[in-house]
């Protein structure tokens, strides 16, 4: 269903293409077009990642209807509801479905209310961040729906065409969705910049309770919440911080990383790790960066010890400036640094924690 643009080209200027569906171009496209956004929430607010996929509702159509989909249970729900109703002029309406069911990332009955939702809604479009729970959640809804997903979009130049990497980054592809609706698709957060225009006071979207009888249908489920193991850190979210600083196997150990930890504290930064450092059991898999990991591009990543493969590079290629310390001048990582330094990078770590002021 999703099909490299220039082979489409042809069939769309006929009006029709594959098994027989009818397809709108331009403007009629535009008036058609109606969104649902899962939007995640911590701590009584909408995450940084989920306003970037109302920024990319926005890119679909300047007169997008947008639903904001919360689920969870208690105060902070709720708390994150009444911040979404306030949190883009496209907001239409803030869907939440109150229930303990939801108030875990567990992606099987998320897809089920994703599904009830978009049956009830009709949407031309549903878009979740490409975070870990957005990656487990949209195919799953998608197969329930029976439509294919668009994934990893980071640029939308029509309502239907989009723009995502392809070879660990290494390629763009243009594909326009050619399916039935709805169009589902996830997006890279650090590919659309949350709004910025201020709210006018008058403009809260109303909060409707989802129906959630579908609830009852489900006899049993093959999932279950266990626990949450995460860092207790003040540090900021690795996904959304200004500056990541990361290592790899070059730190040799996990001892070696709390160096890398000090380091972040005193920028106020995000420590990131390489998949080899994460498997070596240096640190936990959610520091993890790159293709299977997540995907940042702060205005500042420094990398010690890292070679540079293509894998981690699709996870950090977009930052806005790239420092890279490395014994190996040959290392591929220079190849996109900004900035290198060639040398062993105890050395550099320990002169930088030296000679860096405490954060106050
Ligand atoms: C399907 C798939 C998905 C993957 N997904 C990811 C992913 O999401 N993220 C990811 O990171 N990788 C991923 N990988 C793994 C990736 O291919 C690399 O193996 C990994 O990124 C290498 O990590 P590294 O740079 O820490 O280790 P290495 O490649 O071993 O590099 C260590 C570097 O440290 C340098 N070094 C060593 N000691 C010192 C010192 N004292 N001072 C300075 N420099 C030093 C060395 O010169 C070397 O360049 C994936 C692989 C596959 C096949």
């Amino acid at each position: 269903m999703v099909m490299a643009a220039a082979l489409l080209a042809g069939a769309l200027r006929r009006g029709r293409a594959g098994g027989g569906a009818r397809y709108f171009a331009g403007e009629s496209l535009r008036r058609l077009v109606s969104t649902l956004v899962v939007a995640e929430h911590e701590g009584g607010l909408v995450k940084p990642s989920s306003l970037s996929a109302l920024a990319a509702a926005e890119a679909i159509a300047k007169e997008n209807k947008v639903s904001l989909l919360l689920g969870g249970s208690g105060p902070t729900l709720h708390k994150a509801a009444q911040h979404a109703a306030s949190s883009h002029p496209l907001v239409n309406e803030v869907l939440v479905a109150d229930s303990d069911v939801f108030a875990h990332p567990l992606a099987e009955p998320w897809a089920e209310l994703l599904r009830s939702v978009q049956q009830k809604g009709g949407y031309s479009h549903v878009i979740a961040s490409s975070t870990s729970f957005g990656k487990n959640l949209l195919p799953r809804a998608a197969a329930l729906l029976d439509v294919s997903p668009v994934t990893d979009v980071t640029a939308i130049s029509e309502p239907r065409v989009f723009v995502r990497p392809i070879y660990a980054g290494n390629a763009l592809c243009t594909v326009r969705y050619t399916g039935e609706n709805p169009c589902m698709m996830s997006i890279r957060s650090t590919s659309f910049s949350p709004t910025t225009e201020s709210m006018p006071e008058t403009k809260v979207a109303p909060i409707t309770q989802v129906d959630l009888s579908f609830l009852n249908e489900v006899s049993s489920r093959k999932s279950s919440w266990v626990n949450l193991t995460s860092q207790d850190t003040e540090r900021p979210d690795l996904a959304n911080a200004c500056v990541v600083v990361t290592g790899g196997r070059g730190l040799k150990s996990a001892e070696n990383f709390k160096l890398l930890e000090q380091l972040a504290e005193k920028l106020g930064a995000a420590v990131g790790a390489t998949r080899a450092a994460v498997d070596a059991g240096y640190v936990p898999n959610e520091l993890q960066v790159g293709q299977t990991g997540k995907i940042v591009a702060p205005e500042l990543y420094i990398a010690f010890g890292v070679s540079g493969a293509i894998q981690h590079l699709a996870g950090m290629r977009d930052s806005k400036v790239i420092v890279a310390v490395n014994k190996d001048a040959d290392a591929p990582i220079f190849q996109v640094a900004d900035y290198g330094i060639v040398g062993d990078l105890f050395q550099v770590l320990g002169e930088l924690l030296r000679k860096m002021p405490d954060k106050k």
